[in-house]
């Protein structure tokens, strides 16, 4: 990092910031201009808090080099991450699809949303058990009953597992059922949560947070990543702003921004993005032409009936089309669809 001194810091400022610099391990090297005095400062940068020099007198700036997150970081491994589950693989040139409805409501409405999406190609099941509504009034999910749910479809129907886990406390239970544990834009920042994920062997499809930047995204993931677990899976699916014909607005840049920043696979999800089914398929096809590892899609077999989020989900039909429809595109940015 760079420390920029106050135009004339007076010479004892400047030399208690490089005894700073030392006391927390770094070596400071001073470079002094005309008025202004610079210090670069060498060393582990990620562990040397720009507050710890910002607070001294005298001091005006300070500027990282590096990015705060390493393990996540393209500098530190140049090579896409490739995640591994149940024979599927997410990133390194493959286009994952995972769907299925927005929430587990009964053993026929998740057999019927399982068979009929393997059916039109997607390799994974989406559905929670746990769901993190606004209100305490909605439909909360099945919990474990859900889970059983799931694990039942996926003995009938072969299709891997991807459902939210909402706490620690619930890592290992979920972590029997799912082949990937999601983690929610509500709880991107859940530190807990991240934590515990990173130290079971499942991989995790952590979602952007709804008011999240790219950075606090990658910084999330490195928590899981430092703990131990290296198979993450990015999920864009919109932020909050200003404009409300949509649910919230997807941020399309994120998937080249993450891929020239990150290793990581990035997934999109158009149905939490738009809120409105109307615009589902066609926000589904830009991820794929601007180069997403796949896509998370809410299926529902009556979405008239869904307890949550049918007004953004797919008929079995509608999501048909939309696979016929992705295929060429997906070949056009040089995909292959898995298998
Ligand atoms: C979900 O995928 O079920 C969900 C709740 O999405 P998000 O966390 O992105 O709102
Ligand atoms: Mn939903």
């Amino acid at each position: 990092m760079i420390i920029v001194m106050k135009p004339g810091a007076p010479e004892r400022e400047v030399g208690a910031v490089l005894r700073q610099v030392e006391t927390l391990g770094g070596r400071g090297h001073l470079s002094n201009g005309q008025k202004t005095a610079i210090i670069r400062v060498a060393g582990d940068d990620l562990r040397l808090d720009p507050s710890a020099f910002l607070a001294l007198r005298g001091v005006e700036r300070v500027i990282p080099v590096l990015h705060p997150f390493r393990l996540a970081s393209r500098e530190v491994q140049p090579k896409d991450t490739i995640v591994r589950v149940d024979g599927i693989s997410i990133g390194g040139g493959t286009f994952t699809v995972m769907a299925g409805p927005c929430a587990v409501e009964s053993l026929e409405q998740t057999l019927e949303a399982a068979r009929r999406v393997k059916k039109a190609g997607a390799q994974l099941l989406r559905g929670g058990a746990y769901k993190p509504r606004t209100s305490p009034y909605s439909f909360q999910g099945l919990g474990p009953k859900g889970l059983e749910i799931l694990s039942r479809a996926k003995a009938e129907t072969g299709l891997a597992i991807v459902t939210e886990v909402m706490s620690a406390e619930d890592v290992s239970l979920v972590a029997e059922h799912a082949d990937i544990l999601q983690v929610g834009a509500r709880n991107m920042q859940n530190f807990n949560l991240l934590d515990a994920c990173g130290r079971q062997k499942r991989p995790v499809l952590l979602k952007r947070g709804l008011m999240s930047t790219v950075e606090e995204l990658l910084l999330s993931a490195e928590y899981i990543l430092s703990r131990g677990n290296r198979q993450v899976i990015l999920c864009e699916r919109g932020v909050r702003t200003f404009e409300k014909y949509t649910r919230n607005t997807l941020d399309i840049s994120t998937v080249p921004v993450v891929k020239k920043l990150s290793h990581l696979p990035i997934i999109v999800d158009p149905s939490h993005a738009a809120g409105v089914r109307d615009y589902v398929a066609s926000l589904a096809l830009a991820s794929v032409a601007v180069g997403a590892d796949g896509m998370m899609v809410e299926v529902h077999p009556h979405p008239e009936k869904a307890l949550c989020d049918g007004q953004e989900s797919l008929s079995p039909d509608e999501f048909d089309r939309l696979m016929r429809d992705v295929r060429p595109i997906a070949r056009a940015v040089g995909k292959r669809m898995a298998r």
